[in-house]
């Protein structure tokens, strides 16, 4: 089998030190095998998306040594892909239309606590909402399961994992201002992409759950994934720009070698006082 990686990052700020130990991952990955390796702008989030840290991304690979093959892909550019898929779901029954605020939602007393916070209540889920009201688009998760039975996916870490796509709820697929959630634009994108192995840091394992739902609901196929450990800083603390850590682009300025970096981050040499973690 031909291996093709990606890397995918938003371009929502400055890549750090843990966005360049995903993308060797998968780069050398690809390399070693010798297979593609393509680098996806994940843009489809136009109010916190920026031109400037897409120089920025492209600038840091380039200081790490790390090429990548055919053209850049850009989500912003793909929209009716994701479209077609929203509509395809629609036609199962298997989306609804949400009038809800974040407000809203929060005020649900009933509302548990799910993976990336609260799961939605389910307060649309049956409603008749005017589609010339602004809304976003719900998946009916219990709908959903029920259609595609019960799934696995591998993880090349975890190994063989049922998927557990509940515990999100009734995830959001398109959003009010943004044509396709996160979620369904990877899931579509990862498929049409020939993707076939997606490495990708373990903050993203539980995710993987939706997207295997989705994969199955959508007739697509599903790559063999890594979800790998997280670099965490001198103060132990998972590597985020809001711990302060610093960019790709401060290390370039401040004279360090990219492709020494690259390299030595492919040998599991990380910096001094950065370690692995899972998240
Ligand atoms: N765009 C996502 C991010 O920057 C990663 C997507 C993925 O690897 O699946 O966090």
């Amino acid at each position: 089998m031909s291996i093709v990686t990606r890397f995918a990052p938003s371009p929502t700020g400055a890549l750090h030190l843990g966005h360049a130990w995903s993308a060797v991952q998968a780069h050398s990955r690809a390399r070693e095998a010798g297979g593609r390796f393509l680098l996806r702008i994940e843009d489809i989030d136009g109010t916190r998306s920026r031109p400037e840290h897409v120089e920025g991304i492209l600038a840091d690979l380039r200081w790490l040594g790390l090429d990548w093959d055919g053209e850049v892909v850009f989500q912003s550019q793909r929209l009716a892909l994701y479209a077609d898929a929203l509509a395809r779901l629609e036609a199962m029954g298997l989306v609804y239309r949400c009038i809800c605020t974040r407000a809203d939602i929060a005020a649900a007393a009933s509302a548990p606590h799910g993976v990336g916070g609260v799961v939605y209540p389910g307060t649309c889920r049956g409603r008749s909402i005017d589609p010339a009201r602004p809304h976003c688009w719900r998946l009916d998760m219990g709908r959903a399961i029920e259609r595609a039975g019960p799934l696995d996916w591998t993880d090349e870490i975890a190994g063989t994992v049922a998927a557990d796509p509940a515990m999100h709820g009734d995830v959001v697929l398109a959003r009010k201002d943004a044509p396709s959630s996160y979620h369904l634009a990877v899931t579509v994108d990862d498929a049409a992409q020939g993707v076939s192995h997606v490495i990708r840091g373990r903050d993203l394992f539980e995710a993987t759950h939706v997207h295997r739902l989705l994969q199955a609901l959508l007739g697509l196929p599903t790559p063999v994934y890594r979800h790998h450990a997280l670099l965490a800083g001198p103060d132990g603390e998972r590597l985020a720009k809001r711990h302060g850590a610093p960019s790709l682009a401060d290390l370039r300025a401040g004279g360090m070698d990219g492709k020494t970096l690259a390299m030595d981050l492919k040998a599991g040499r990380l910096p001094l006082g950065f370690g692995a973690m899972n998240a």
